[in-house]
């Protein structure tokens, strides 16, 4: 994938290039933005950028040995920082590495990239000794933290480091990355654009058979009012996180509908339940759908502290009222 297929970043990218064209790029920069919108990808193709060795037409080309290594994740001077599994933190042994490696000449390239995805998980010894790699950078290395929030860096390392922001994509944006580099079929990229918050990642991660069967049960037993009626065991955090999400779709849905009577076909999540949505919009007046979204809105503020998902189902279940 090259700088054509990140969407929605384009002040970004734009920055990057002009960067390169004019020979001053940074020594560190600070990707940051919510998962899933292109921060990675684009590091990847900076890195192919600083290195291209192409002659002529645009950059990077994706063809030249160094831009194809780079793709290939097999470049020796492109080096991937990351937890070893989630959840698991970047420590002072795997920092060391990389501040012994960028104090080395390149082996091929013209810039070595060291790509720090998940900077949140550097531990604060192993961000204190690239502080000082940052205060005497070396001119043919950069190093590239991707995080979240900008918080997730010591302050020091963010002031001596250029910050670029990412942010949400929009729905056609998505549908489109889903439909031409995934080659999606275009009702299920804009159905599942709808649902993805923004990131083209999260859309990717929905699509897949288990997730269309989970909604299909989830949908019904709205409905018919039995979702509630599960024991709910075997509940992860991921999976409340999912039921919660297509909940709020699936009401906002009903609260569009309602207000736009009969008129909203384009604007529905779940365009391809419009009948049923109708019916509902129907059946649920206003003051109701309003306390449904709160409720399931406010269940999900509860799932970022330690709760228990069991109870917090049952709750939620006791609190709203489908009926
Ligand atoms: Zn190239």
């Amino acid at each position: 994938m090259s700088f054509r297929d990140i969407k929605g970043q384009d002040s970004a990218v734009n920055f990057l290039k002009r960067a390169v064209e004019n020979d001053r790029a940074a020594h560190a920069y600070i990707f940051t933005g919510p998962a899933g919108v292109g921060k990675s990808l684009t590091a990847v193709n900076f890195a192919k950028l600083l290195n291209c060795s192409s002659e002529s037409g645009e950059k990077p080309c994706d063809e030249c040995s160094s831009c194809r290594k780079i793709g290939a994740s097999n470049h020796p001077d492109v080096f991937l920082l990351k937890p070893e599994k989630e959840g698991s933190s970047i420590g002072i042994g795997r920092v060391r590495e990389v501040i012994k490696n960028i104090g080395l000449k390149p082996y091929e390239a013209k810039k070595k990239v060291y790509i720090i995805d998940g900077a949140a998980s550097l531990t604060e010894e192993a961000q204190n000794a690239l502080l000082k790699t940052l205060e005497e950078p070396p001119s043919d290395s950069v190093i590239i933290f991707i995080a979240e929030s900008i918080g997730d860096l010591f302050p020091t390392i963010e002031s001596r480091s250029q910050v670029l922001k990412f942010y949400p994509l929009k729905v056609d944006d998505i549908s489109l990355v889903l439909r031409k580099v995934y080659k999606l079929d275009a009702d299920r990229a804009l159905f599942l654009s709808r649902l993805a918050n923004g990131s083209p990642a999260l859309a990717l991660k929905l699509n897949e058979e288990k997730f269309f069967e989970r909604r299909s049960a989830v949908l019904k037993g709205l409905v018919d009012g039995s979702f509630f009626d599960s024991d709910f065991e075997g509940l992860t955090r991921p999976i409340v996180r999912s039921y919660l999400d297509m909940m709020l779709a699936w009401y906002r849905d009903i609260l569009i509908a309602k207000a736009a009577a009969g008129h909203c076909g384009l604007l529905l999540v779940n365009a391809d339940k419009s009948d049923i949505i109708e019916k509902e919009a129907g059946r649920l007046d206003f003051r109701i759908l309003d306390d449904i979204i709160r409720q399931i809105m406010l269940t999900g503020s509860f799932l970022e502290q330690n709760v228990n998902l069991k109870l917090a189902m049952s709750v939620l279940g006791a609190n709203i009222c489908t009926k």
